[in-house]
């Protein structure tokens, strides 16, 4: 009583209780965490630098070898979602002054335009509308000319529906001494990528997509080559949280005898990652994709059926896990958004970015990726469209 009468008194919202309700999350991510990672998530915490606790990192970290097809030592997963790995690959390995080229065909090459802009880089685009994808005879011009130490790609272009094709981009960019950068948050699992045959050196995800975790870690892995360049730099990285070399001891990857404290890693996120690369594992990658390829394509023969038209026109170019839909003619976006979800209490999305206002997003990841799922968002769209109708764009 005495506190309260001379401090603030407790805000009424916080006397009542967590409300979050049950979301279909059909859109681009998070997507719905199966009860099994939910509950393994729920266990009581273990202190961060418990053996035990070491010994579910080194899990993880296998677990992200296989999801990534890597044998690289260089493999851990981040304190945070998948914009710390955009930056922990950044940071490590770009050193202020030094040039980088950026693909941009979304938000995503955008993103990282900008984090190396701001950490000093000396950055170079190549750019296409949303939608539109790089030939290997186009970034090999673009290498020769700029000559960058790191080259972005986003394998999942999730603001446009794109899987960008990945062969052969890594023997270029090693051959102009190169380091080549892949994002694969939205792809992982969804469509077929492996680290160590296609020359990736640096592959990073994030947790909340096909892995179908909660949001907040994001597996990352450096090749030998990435390891090279990011441990003989002659200046530190701008960020000590993100220090590759702090984190590949708190991993347990740098052949020293003892781990450091360097931070308190997310423990909760941590079981619950390692859960959901333990039903990677047992489903197998290529089961996973081959089931993301299919159900896919039993939502695309649907989205046709009720007339749309779908944005990513080259079927092999369209990524399973999230597909694009242009906006129908004659239809408010926001509107039909709005109706599915107070109607349907499903989430669709938007555009991203530069595809803001040119498309609709699906995303089918993982757990919520079956045909019963497919088919209920179709039907939720059918009704939106025929509700929706003859409203102002
Ligand atoms: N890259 C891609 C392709 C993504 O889809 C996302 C998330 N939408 C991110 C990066 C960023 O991840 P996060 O939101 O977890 O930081």
């Amino acid at each position: 009583v005495a506190l309260c009468s001379r401090g603030q008194r407790p805000v009424s919202c916080m006397l009542r209780p967590l409300e979050a309700p049950f979301r279909y999350l059909f859109g681009p991510g998070p997507s719905n965490v199966p009860p099994r990672v939910l509950a393994a998530g729920g266990r009581p915490i273990i202190g961060h630098m418990h053996s035990e606790m070491f010994g579910i990192m080194n899990d993880i970290k296998k677990g992200i070898q296989y999801a990534f097809q890597t044998s690289n030592n260089m493999t851990l997963a981040m304190s945070g979602s998948g914009h710390t790995a955009m930056e922990c690959a950044v940071f490590n390995i770009v050193e202020p002054g030094e040039s980088v080229l950026v693909a941009i065909n979304g938000i995503w090459g955008e993103r990282v335009a900008e984090i190396a802009e701001r950490m000093g880089a000396k950055v170079h685009t190549l750019v296409k509308a949303p939608g539109g994808h790089f030939t290997n005879a186009e970034i090999e011009q673009a290498l020769a000319k700029h000559k960058p130490v790191l080259f972005f790609l986003t394998h999942g272009e999730s603001s446009s529906g794109l899987v960008h094709p990945v062969d052969g981009v890594g023997d270029i960019c090693h051959k102009y001494n190169c380091l080549l950068l892949v994002d694969s948050v939205a792809s992982l699992g969804a469509a077929p990528l492996l680290m160590d045959q296609q020359n990736i050196d640096i592959l990073y995800t994030g947790s909340q997509k096909a892995l179908n975790a909660p949001p907040g870690t994001a597996p990352i892995s450096f090749s030998e080559r990435a390891c090279h360049k990011m441990f003989n730099r002659k200046t530190k990285p701008v960020s000590y949280l993100l220090d590759m070399t702090h984190l590949s001891n708190y991993w347990g990857n740098d052949g020293k005898p003892q781990r450091i404290y360097h931070h308190t890693g997310p423990v909760s996120g941590f079981f619950a990652l390692r859960e959901s690369l333990a039903i990677l594992a047992e489903t197998g990658l290529e089961n996973s994709w081959k089931h993301h390829t299919e159900v896919a394509e039993y939502l695309w023969k649907g989205l046709e059926d009720l007339g749309l038209k779908l944005f990513i026109k080259d079927k092999d170019l369209r990524l399973p896990s999230v597909t694009t839909i242009a906006i129908p003619e004659g239809y408010n976006w926001k509107e039909l958004l709005a109706y599915i979800m107070k109607h349907h209490q499903i989430e669709f999305t938007g555009g991203l970015g530069p595809s803001v206002g040119m498309v609709l997003r699906i995303g089918l990841m993982g757990y919520n990726c079956n045909k019963a799922n497919a088919a209920m968002a179709l039907a939720a769209l059918e009704d939106a469209l025929k509700q929706c109708r003859k409203s102002k764009a």
